[in-house]
């Protein structure tokens, strides 16, 4: 007979329809032709990849198993592999050119897993889905002779570690022009999302006390676990005030703890979000504050260190745009911009340079989104994996464009040079001065035009698979 007792779910919210939108023609440009069919073709062994590296979890910045399988795949199509890239054991880079004096797009594959969740975000998806746009343009570069650098960078340690950043630190984004990814997500099937994501902030909070006899003399002592509980719940205090978008969440760790030892030392970890890196700041601040008042109240020490901050995800404008028509047009999906209250390192990336990061449905069970054992079990399906490539075959499209057509290249420059590039440096600078956010503010991405649905195309690879 079992002790644990039974848990029952919440209930579970109805989803919503998206609503539609479209965001102009498709350049007629595009080799979808040749996209599909290299797609198509890959299918089964991207299939087989995504599967392994889903039954083959590895955390943050231990990806060696897919760094392997996912570089060998590439050199083995024809791409310039660099492992170890930049000094971080489990990036990688592939790289094709073709022909000279074209532009580069970058292209991003993560492949980290949760700890004791495995693949419950689906990073399995996105790893195959970078190879798949890499490979499928390179055909369409091949084919119609266009010049153009591809830069596929297998992206360590994304829900936390912040792997994106370190690269980007260290140059590794600096020689594209534009740069493109995705990401699963629950929601109505045949669709996906170009909203942005929360700004977010982690922190490791340490609080020192003494130990002594929790019987005998308790009170010689200076209790480090009651500072964590104090921080917890002033914490929990401050979410009756925070505003409905904001999200605060941690957790509380020890050592040696035992019920007749008052705890000379606690640990917790911290993460702060907000729609945007401004309203963080503020945030964030009033949280900390929760953490001085827990050491101030138990005589307790406190040391408090922040990471790598994510921000927000600046999606461009045109690059979206584009993204947009042709998965509506062509592969009859629909679109929302509802974003996501969580948050992602490449936000970082979208603030350097011009980028992409949508969203898109795969099938679950109710309150089985990320970070869920039911959305584990989503990533391994194959209407995820059939959901996943129609994705990359639009990627696959609005990065053949951006490297072919000068005139839609010139539209994406336009939406990064307005872009909350310059907001995000005063928000560094003054994060209560209200005049930049109203300057600023009609350049925040908005996709609130609506059309109608044109298409009814569902792409779907028709080799069938045998492993
Ligand atoms: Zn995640
Ligand atoms: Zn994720």
């Amino acid at each position: 007979m079992s002790n644990v007792p039974s848990v029952s779910p919440p209930p579970a919210y109805p989803t919503s329809d998206p609503s539609r939108n479209s965001f102009g023609t498709l350049s007629e440009k595009s080799p979808h032709k040749a996209i599909e069919e290299t797609i198509d073709k890959l299918d089964c062994q991207l299939r087989q990849l995504s599967l392994r590296i889903h039954d083959h979890p590895e955390i943050m910045f231990h990806e060696t198993y897919a760094r392997d399988l996912l570089s060998t795949f590439m050199r083995d199509h024809g791409f310039k592999v660099t492992t170890g890239y930049l000094g971080l054991p489990t990036a990688w880079r592939a790289e094709y050119t073709q022909g000279q004096g074209g532009r580069v797009v970058g292209i991003n594959s993560e492949m980290d897993a949760l700890s004791g969740l495995g693949h419950a975000c689906g990073h399995n998806l996105i790893a195959v889905s970078g190879c798949g746009v890499a490979v499928a343009l390179k055909a369409a570069l091949e084919q119609t002779n266009t010049p153009g650098k591809i830069i596929l960078l297998g992206t360590p340690a994304e829900e936390s570690g912040g792997g994106k950043i370190l690269l980007l630190e260290r140059g590794g984004f600096e020689e594209m022009d534009f740069c493109l990814m995705c990401h699963p997500a629950p929601g109505p099937s045949h669709s996906f999302d170009l909203g942005s994501s929360n700004a977010m902030q982690t922190f490791e909070v340490e609080f020192f006390g003494q130990s002594a006899h929790a019987g005998a003399s308790p009170w010689e002592g200076t209790n480090a676990l009651d500072a964590a509980f104090v921080a917890y719940s002033s914490i929990s205090l401050l979410r009756q005030q925070m505003r409905p978008d904001h999200r605060v969440h941690g957790i509380v760790s020890g050592k040696d703890w035992v019920p007749n030892v008052i705890p000379d030392y606690s640990k917790m970890r911290w993460i702060v979000r907000a729609p945007t890196w401004p309203e963080l700041e503020v945030f964030v601040k009033r949280v900390q504050n929760c953490f001085q008042a827990a050491a101030l109240a138990t005589s307790c020490k406190v040391n408090i260190k922040s990471e790598a901050p994510y921000f927000d995800l600046n999606q461009n404008d045109a690059l979206a745009g584009a993204f947009s028509s042709v998965m509506t047009e062509r592969y009859g999906m629909s679109a929302s911009s509802n974003g996501t209250s969580a948050s992602t390192d490449f936000g970082n990336v979208s603030y350097e340079i011009p980028s992409l990061h949508p969203l898109f449905a795969i099938p679950t069970s109710p309150n089985g989104g990320n970070h869920t054992p039911a959305f584990e079990k989503a990533a391994a399906t194959s209407e995820a994996h059939a959901a996943a490539m129609r994705i990359t075959c639009g990627l696959a499209n609005i990065a053949f464009l951006g490297l072919k057509d000068d005139e839609f290249y010139s539209q994406v420059r336009f939406f990064i040079s307005c872009s909350p590039e310059s907001f995000l440096f005063y928000s560094r600078k003054s994060p209560l001065d209200s005049t930049f956010l109203n300057l600023d503010k009609d350049f925040v991405p908005s996709f609130s035009k609506k059309s109608e649905l044109k298409g009814e195309t569902l792409f779907a690879p028709v080799t069938k698979c045998e492993f």
